[in-house]
Protein backbone atom coordinates (compact mmCIF):
# COMPACT_ATOMS: atom_id res chain seq x y z
CA UNK A 1 0.00 0.00 0.00
CA UNK A 2 1.23 3.01 -1.07
CA UNK A 3 1.41 6.33 1.51
CA UNK A 4 -0.25 9.49 0.11
CA UNK A 5 2.11 12.07 1.98
CA UNK A 6 1.02 15.46 2.75
CA UNK A 7 4.41 17.04 2.69
CA UNK A 8 5.36 17.02 -0.85
CA UNK A 9 2.29 18.24 -1.64
CA UNK A 10 2.44 21.26 0.96
CA UNK A 11 5.83 22.11 -0.51
CA UNK A 12 4.81 21.50 -4.01
CA UNK A 13 2.56 24.21 -3.28
CA UNK A 14 4.76 26.44 -1.43
CA UNK A 15 7.29 26.45 -4.18
CA UNK A 16 4.33 27.83 -6.32
CA UNK A 17 3.90 30.28 -3.98
CA UNK A 18 7.36 31.77 -3.50
CA UNK A 19 7.31 33.40 -6.89
CA UNK A 20 4.18 35.31 -6.42
CA UNK A 21 4.90 36.40 -2.80
CA UNK A 22 8.19 38.02 -4.43
CA UNK A 23 5.99 40.01 -6.74
CA UNK A 24 3.39 41.24 -4.11
CA UNK A 25 6.67 42.40 -2.00
CA UNK A 26 8.21 44.36 -5.30
CA UNK A 27 4.42 45.98 -5.11
CA UNK A 28 5.00 47.12 -0.56
CA UNK A 29 2.59 44.36 0.15
CA UNK A 30 3.39 41.96 2.60
CA UNK A 31 0.70 39.09 2.38
CA UNK A 32 -0.84 39.43 5.97
CA UNK A 33 -3.68 37.16 7.78
CA UNK A 34 -5.08 37.28 11.49
CA UNK A 35 -5.96 34.41 13.44
CA UNK A 36 -8.65 34.69 16.27
CA UNK A 37 -8.52 32.59 18.84
CA UNK A 38 -10.87 31.96 21.51
CA UNK A 39 -10.13 29.44 24.84
CA UNK A 40 -7.33 27.15 25.43
CA UNK A 41 -8.35 24.26 23.20
CA UNK A 42 -4.77 22.53 22.96
CA UNK A 43 -5.63 21.03 19.31
CA UNK A 44 -6.71 24.60 18.23
CA UNK A 45 -3.46 25.89 19.71
CA UNK A 46 -1.26 22.90 17.75
CA UNK A 47 -3.31 23.28 14.39
CA UNK A 48 -2.32 27.73 15.17
CA UNK A 49 1.17 26.49 15.73
CA UNK A 50 1.67 24.82 12.46
CA UNK A 51 -0.16 27.94 10.35
CA UNK A 52 1.86 30.38 12.10
CA UNK A 53 5.14 28.24 11.04
CA UNK A 54 4.00 27.84 7.18
CA UNK A 55 3.46 31.24 7.57
CA UNK A 56 6.75 32.68 8.90
CA UNK A 57 8.44 30.19 6.49
CA UNK A 58 6.79 31.79 3.55
CA UNK A 59 7.59 35.35 4.38
CA UNK A 60 3.67 35.87 5.01
CA UNK A 61 2.72 37.81 8.54
CA UNK A 62 0.46 36.01 10.83
CA UNK A 63 -1.04 37.70 13.55
CA UNK A 64 -2.34 35.99 16.97
CA UNK A 65 -4.89 37.58 18.64
CA UNK A 66 -5.77 35.20 21.59
CA UNK A 67 -9.09 35.52 24.55
CA UNK A 68 -10.11 34.02 27.29
CA UNK A 69 -13.73 32.29 26.80
CA UNK A 70 -15.25 34.00 29.89
CA UNK A 71 -14.02 37.41 28.65
CA UNK A 72 -14.83 37.15 25.06
CA UNK A 73 -18.75 37.67 23.41
CA UNK A 74 -20.33 37.68 19.66
CA UNK A 75 -20.07 41.34 20.31
CA UNK A 76 -16.70 41.81 21.25
CA UNK A 77 -15.54 39.20 18.49
CA UNK A 78 -17.67 41.43 16.06
CA UNK A 79 -16.69 44.73 17.07
CA UNK A 80 -12.41 43.31 16.20
CA UNK A 81 -13.66 41.67 12.94
CA UNK A 82 -14.97 45.01 11.70
CA UNK A 83 -11.51 47.02 12.90
CA UNK A 84 -9.82 43.97 10.98
CA UNK A 85 -12.02 44.02 7.80
CA UNK A 86 -11.01 47.76 7.44
CA UNK A 87 -7.85 47.45 7.74
CA UNK A 88 -5.84 47.56 4.43
CA UNK A 89 -2.86 46.02 5.68
CA UNK A 90 -4.75 42.76 6.94
CA UNK A 91 -5.55 40.18 4.06
CA UNK A 92 -7.10 37.28 5.86
CA UNK A 93 -9.04 37.03 8.98
CA UNK A 94 -9.31 33.49 10.10
CA UNK A 95 -11.58 32.53 13.16
CA UNK A 96 -10.44 29.20 14.65
CA UNK A 97 -13.15 27.06 15.18
CA UNK A 98 -14.42 25.75 17.61
CA UNK A 99 -15.89 28.26 19.37
CA UNK A 100 -17.16 28.39 22.84
CA UNK A 101 -20.41 27.26 22.59
CA UNK A 102 -21.68 31.14 23.93
CA UNK A 103 -20.63 32.56 20.49
CA UNK A 104 -22.49 32.56 17.66
CA UNK A 105 -20.05 30.88 15.14
CA UNK A 106 -22.25 31.35 12.18
CA UNK A 107 -23.06 35.23 13.10
CA UNK A 108 -19.22 35.34 13.22
CA UNK A 109 -18.24 33.28 9.92
CA UNK A 110 -20.68 35.74 8.27
CA UNK A 111 -18.97 39.04 9.13
CA UNK A 112 -15.95 38.30 7.90
CA UNK A 113 -15.92 39.94 4.62
CA UNK A 114 -15.58 37.16 1.39
CA UNK A 115 -12.32 39.00 0.26
CA UNK A 116 -10.22 38.05 3.77
CA UNK A 117 -12.11 34.65 4.53
CA UNK A 118 -9.20 32.86 3.99
CA UNK A 119 -10.49 29.62 5.77
CA UNK A 120 -13.29 29.90 2.61
CA UNK A 121 -15.80 29.04 5.34
CA UNK A 122 -18.30 32.04 3.93
CA UNK A 123 -21.56 32.02 2.49
CA UNK A 124 -20.40 33.68 -0.90
CA UNK A 125 -17.33 31.97 -1.35
CA UNK A 126 -18.84 28.69 -1.42
CA UNK A 127 -22.24 29.56 -3.55
CA UNK A 128 -19.27 30.78 -5.94
CA UNK A 129 -17.44 27.01 -5.59
CA UNK A 130 -20.91 25.60 -6.14
CA UNK A 131 -22.04 27.56 -9.43
CA UNK A 132 -18.29 25.61 -10.74
CA UNK A 133 -16.21 29.18 -10.60
CA UNK A 134 -13.51 27.50 -8.05
CA UNK A 135 -11.11 30.30 -9.35
CA UNK A 136 -13.06 33.10 -8.62
CA UNK A 137 -13.33 31.83 -4.71
CA UNK A 138 -11.02 31.15 -1.71
CA UNK A 139 -12.16 27.77 -1.38
CA UNK A 140 -12.49 25.80 2.03
CA UNK A 141 -9.05 24.61 2.74
CA UNK A 142 -9.70 21.13 3.88
CA UNK A 143 -11.03 19.53 0.50
CA UNK A 144 -8.78 22.29 -1.28
CA UNK A 145 -5.90 20.34 0.16
CA UNK A 146 -7.26 16.84 -0.79
CA UNK A 147 -8.26 17.96 -4.27
CA UNK A 148 -4.34 18.93 -4.52
CA UNK A 149 -2.85 15.97 -2.85
CA UNK A 150 -5.01 13.99 -5.57
CA UNK A 151 -3.90 15.91 -8.51
CA UNK A 152 0.08 15.83 -7.12
CA UNK A 153 0.20 11.45 -6.80
CA UNK A 154 -2.10 11.42 -10.29
CA UNK A 155 -5.29 10.51 -9.12
CA UNK A 156 -8.06 10.91 -11.60
CA UNK A 157 -11.36 11.52 -9.69
CA UNK A 158 -13.15 11.82 -13.29
CA UNK A 159 -15.67 9.04 -13.67
CA UNK A 160 -14.76 7.69 -10.59
CA UNK A 161 -17.62 6.70 -7.66
CA UNK A 162 -16.24 8.32 -4.66
CA UNK A 163 -17.94 7.99 -1.24
CA UNK A 164 -17.29 10.87 1.66
CA UNK A 165 -17.95 9.86 5.25
CA UNK A 166 -19.19 13.09 6.93
CA UNK A 167 -21.60 15.95 5.98
CA UNK A 168 -19.75 18.86 7.59
CA UNK A 169 -19.77 22.20 6.21
CA UNK A 170 -16.32 22.58 6.50
CA UNK A 171 -15.31 19.00 5.27
CA UNK A 172 -18.05 16.74 3.60
CA UNK A 173 -20.30 18.84 1.56
CA UNK A 174 -17.85 21.09 0.03
CA UNK A 175 -15.43 18.29 -1.00
CA UNK A 176 -18.25 16.78 -2.42
CA UNK A 177 -19.16 19.66 -4.62
CA UNK A 178 -15.11 20.15 -5.83
CA UNK A 179 -15.04 16.06 -6.84
CA UNK A 180 -18.09 17.02 -8.54
CA UNK A 181 -16.92 19.72 -10.70
CA UNK A 182 -14.31 17.35 -11.44
CA UNK A 183 -16.56 14.68 -12.59
CA UNK A 184 -16.43 12.27 -9.64
CA UNK A 185 -19.47 10.70 -9.07
CA UNK A 186 -20.32 11.32 -5.33
CA UNK A 187 -21.82 9.73 -2.62
CA UNK A 188 -21.99 11.71 0.78
CA UNK A 189 -22.83 9.61 3.95
CA UNK A 190 -23.27 10.42 7.35
CA UNK A 191 -25.23 9.11 10.99
CA UNK A 192 -28.46 8.68 9.59
CA UNK A 193 -26.79 6.40 6.70
CA UNK A 194 -28.42 3.31 6.31
CA UNK A 195 -25.59 0.25 5.07
CA UNK A 196 -22.40 2.73 4.91
CA UNK A 197 -20.56 -0.42 4.35
CA UNK A 198 -22.79 -0.72 0.85
CA UNK A 199 -21.37 2.75 0.13
CA UNK A 200 -18.03 2.26 1.06
CA UNK A 201 -17.38 -0.95 -0.42
CA UNK A 202 -18.88 0.43 -3.83
CA UNK A 203 -16.13 3.27 -4.16
CA UNK A 204 -12.79 3.58 -5.91
CA UNK A 205 -12.17 6.43 -3.68
CA UNK A 206 -13.50 6.89 -0.04
CA UNK A 207 -13.10 10.18 1.74
CA UNK A 208 -13.50 9.56 6.05
CA UNK A 209 -14.40 12.43 7.74
CA UNK A 210 -15.91 11.40 10.29
CA UNK A 211 -13.98 11.95 13.62
CA UNK A 212 -14.21 8.51 14.80
CA UNK A 213 -10.99 6.86 15.80
CA UNK A 214 -10.42 3.62 13.25
CA UNK A 215 -13.73 3.88 12.08
CA UNK A 216 -13.12 2.15 8.08
CA UNK A 217 -11.82 -0.87 8.63
CA UNK A 218 -10.64 -3.96 5.89
CA UNK A 219 -13.77 -5.33 5.59
CA UNK A 220 -15.92 -2.08 4.67
CA UNK A 221 -13.51 -1.20 1.39
CA UNK A 222 -13.05 -2.91 -1.83
CA UNK A 223 -9.83 -4.17 -3.27
CA UNK A 224 -7.25 -1.50 -4.65
CA UNK A 225 -9.58 1.69 -3.15
CA UNK A 226 -7.88 5.12 -2.35
CA UNK A 227 -8.38 6.29 1.07
CA UNK A 228 -8.00 9.65 2.32
CA UNK A 229 -8.40 9.76 6.14
CA UNK A 230 -9.28 13.52 7.08
CA UNK A 231 -9.99 11.95 10.75
CA UNK A 232 -7.61 13.75 13.56
CA UNK A 233 -8.72 11.60 16.80
CA UNK A 234 -6.53 10.62 20.07
CA UNK A 235 -6.58 7.01 20.81
CA UNK A 236 -6.31 5.73 24.32
CA UNK A 237 -2.44 5.88 24.78
CA UNK A 238 -3.29 9.60 23.74
CA UNK A 239 -1.73 9.36 20.22
CA UNK A 240 -3.23 11.50 17.31
CA UNK A 241 -4.93 9.11 14.65
CA UNK A 242 -7.30 9.21 11.84
CA UNK A 243 -10.37 8.14 11.48
CA UNK A 244 -9.10 4.52 9.50
CA UNK A 245 -7.95 1.32 10.98
CA UNK A 246 -4.84 1.41 8.85
CA UNK A 247 -3.77 -2.26 9.80
CA UNK A 248 -6.57 -3.27 8.73
CA UNK A 249 -7.35 -1.62 4.98
CA UNK A 250 -3.52 -2.12 4.43
CA UNK A 251 -3.55 -5.76 2.73
CA UNK A 252 -6.77 -3.87 0.93
CA UNK A 253 -6.07 -0.55 -0.27
CA UNK A 254 -3.69 0.45 -2.93
CA UNK A 255 -3.07 4.32 -1.33
CA UNK A 256 -3.74 5.78 1.94
CA UNK A 257 -2.72 9.27 3.27
CA UNK A 258 -1.01 8.99 6.65
CA UNK A 259 -2.52 10.59 10.36
CA UNK A 260 -0.22 12.69 10.98
CA UNK A 261 1.20 13.90 7.70
CA UNK A 262 -1.12 13.80 5.28
CA UNK A 263 -4.49 15.59 4.90
CA UNK A 264 -3.23 18.09 8.22
CA UNK A 265 -0.50 19.17 6.26
CA UNK A 266 -2.12 19.85 3.04
CA UNK A 267 -4.47 21.92 4.65
CA UNK A 268 -1.95 24.48 5.83
CA UNK A 269 -0.79 24.30 2.31
CA UNK A 270 -4.12 25.36 1.03
CA UNK A 271 -4.42 28.06 3.35
CA UNK A 272 -1.06 29.68 2.46
CA UNK A 273 -2.78 29.58 -1.08
CA UNK A 274 -5.45 32.01 0.00
CA UNK A 275 -3.84 34.02 2.08
CA UNK A 276 -1.53 34.71 -1.04
CA UNK A 277 -4.61 34.56 -3.44
CA UNK A 278 -6.36 37.40 -0.95
CA UNK A 279 -3.61 39.97 -1.05
CA UNK A 280 -3.22 39.63 -4.65
CA UNK A 281 -6.98 40.48 -5.08
CA UNK A 282 -6.37 43.49 -3.52
CA UNK A 283 -3.82 44.59 -5.41
CA UNK A 284 -6.20 43.93 -8.49
CA UNK A 285 -9.20 44.55 -7.33
CA UNK A 286 -10.60 41.36 -7.87
CA UNK A 287 -14.20 40.29 -7.98
CA UNK A 288 -14.64 38.59 -4.55
CA UNK A 289 -13.87 41.98 -2.46
P1 LIG B 1 -18.06 17.01 12.24
O1 LIG B 1 -18.57 18.36 11.93
O2 LIG B 1 -18.11 16.49 13.63
O3 LIG B 1 -18.77 15.98 11.28
C1 LIG B 1 -18.64 14.61 11.43
C2 LIG B 1 -19.47 13.91 10.41
O4 LIG B 1 -19.38 12.51 10.61
C3 LIG B 1 -20.95 14.27 10.47
O5 LIG B 1 -21.45 14.51 9.19
C4 LIG B 1 -21.59 13.03 11.09
O6 LIG B 1 -22.92 12.79 10.66
C5 LIG B 1 -20.68 11.94 10.56
N1 LIG B 1 -20.75 10.74 11.40
C6 LIG B 1 -20.65 10.66 12.74
N2 LIG B 1 -20.80 9.38 13.14
C7 LIG B 1 -21.01 8.67 12.01
C8 LIG B 1 -21.24 7.29 11.77
N3 LIG B 1 -21.33 6.39 12.77
N4 LIG B 1 -21.42 6.88 10.50
C9 LIG B 1 -21.37 7.77 9.47
N5 LIG B 1 -21.14 9.08 9.65
C10 LIG B 1 -20.97 9.53 10.91
O7 LIG B 1 -16.54 16.86 11.83
P2 LIG B 1 -15.58 17.64 10.79
O8 LIG B 1 -15.36 19.01 11.29
O9 LIG B 1 -16.03 17.43 9.39
O10 LIG B 1 -14.26 16.80 11.02
C11 LIG B 1 -14.21 15.40 10.83
C12 LIG B 1 -12.85 14.89 11.27
O11 LIG B 1 -11.85 15.51 10.46
C13 LIG B 1 -12.47 15.24 12.71
O12 LIG B 1 -11.66 14.21 13.23
C14 LIG B 1 -11.65 16.51 12.56
O13 LIG B 1 -10.72 16.68 13.63
C15 LIG B 1 -10.93 16.23 11.27
N6 LIG B 1 -10.52 17.41 10.53
C16 LIG B 1 -9.26 17.39 10.04
C17 LIG B 1 -8.81 18.45 9.29
C18 LIG B 1 -7.43 18.41 8.74
O14 LIG B 1 -6.86 19.45 8.45
N7 LIG B 1 -6.87 17.21 8.56
C19 LIG B 1 -9.64 19.56 9.06
C20 LIG B 1 -10.94 19.53 9.55
C21 LIG B 1 -11.38 18.45 10.28
P3 LIG B 1 -24.14 13.79 11.02
O15 LIG B 1 -23.94 14.97 10.14
O16 LIG B 1 -25.35 12.99 10.68
O17 LIG B 1 -24.02 14.10 12.47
Amino acid sequence: MRLLEGKPVAEAVYSSLHGRIASLQQKQIVPCFTIILVGDDPASQSYIRSKKRAAENLGIRCDLYQFSSSETTTESLLVLIKKLAEDPGVHGILVQLPLPQHIDSQQIIESIPPSKDVDGFAAPNLGTMFLGEEEKALLPCTPHGIIKLLEYYGIPVEGKNVTIVGRSNIVGKPLAVMLINRGATVTVCHSKTQSLTDHTKHADIVIMAVGKAGFLKGSMIKPNSIIIDVGINRNEERKIVGDVDAASISELASDLTPVPGGCGLTTVAALMMNVVTAAENFVTDKPNK
